[in-house]
């Protein structure tokens, strides 16, 4: 059998409008396609209500993928809501900026996709612009346009992990957000950016494999090579701490 390190990938609440009793904890199937055929065992967290829980969850977990999704609650970084604030999902919050602080004291692999680097930043301390659109004035446009276009360019820094990860200091992306990263969190590198200055990737500044990206590889992977090395990378980060761990 062929040994795959388990990745807990936590879900989102969605209900029909008005009907939170008919609510269910989801991910979109994008994401598991792809850590599949990367090589992993992806492992869906279900949203749960108690610290207990997440847990004994937690310790079954090689690595930790932040999905993408509805926006963070401000309250979570200290800020007050915009206008242009949309959804939120205060038990997704809870579940994910509980899980980020165990996997960073334990050296985790972790890979934040879209909402996923914006979690990862305000676990550690950072804040979000609320909406580019109105809060950036000269942002290119970088909300939906389709998922798979490639929307816009992002430069590494040459030094990264991603540029190895990757294999290339420039890379083409899609683009489906309207929020950002303002203010980086402790412990994380800015290490890409669009044309227009908005932070598209950064990494942990450990040694723990540790990365996030604003872009969504898991609508790519399938023909495009970085994004399918992204998520190589991080199974072959999650299979050598499954392997040091056990
Ligand atoms: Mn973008």
């Amino acid at each position: 059998m062929q040994i795959r390190p388990v990745i807990g990938v936590p879900c989102g609440l969605q209900a029909p409008p008005g009907r939170q009793d008919r609510a269910v904890s989801a991910v979109p199937e994008s994401y598991v396609r792809a850590l599949e055929s990367a090589g992993a065992a992806p492992l869906l967290i279900p949203v749960v209500r108690q610290e207990s829980t997440l847990r004994m969850l937690y310790r079954l977990l090689d690595g930790l993928l932040l999905a993408g999704g509805v926006d963070i609650d401000p309250a979570r970084f200290g800020q007050e809501p915009h206008p242009k604030l949309g959804k939120v999902d205060a038990l997704r919050d809870w579940v994910e900026l509980s899980l980020v602080p165990w996997a960073w004291a334990d050296g985790l692999p972790v890979l934040g996709i879209c909402r996923g680097i914006q979690t990862l930043n305000v676990a550690r301390g950072g804040t979000l612009w609320q909406d580019i659109t109105s809060q950036v004035p000269g942002a290119l446009h970088h909300g939906r346009v389709s998922y798979t276009l490639r929307a816009h360019a992002v430069k590494l820094e040459p030094a990264s992990r991603l540029v190895t990860v990757l294999g290339s200091d420039k890379v083409r992306v899609n683009s489906l957000h309207h929020q950002a990263i303002q203010v980086p969190g402790r412990g994380l590198q800015v290490v890409g950016r669009s044309s227009d200055g908005i932070i598209e990737a950064v990494e942990g500044d450990g040694q723990a494999w540790v990365v996030g990206v604003q872009w969504h590889p898991e609508w790519l992977w399938e023909t495009d090579r970085p994004a399918e090395r992204l998520f190589e990378g991080f199974v072959a980060a999650c299979t050598a701490r499954r392997a040091a761990s056990a």
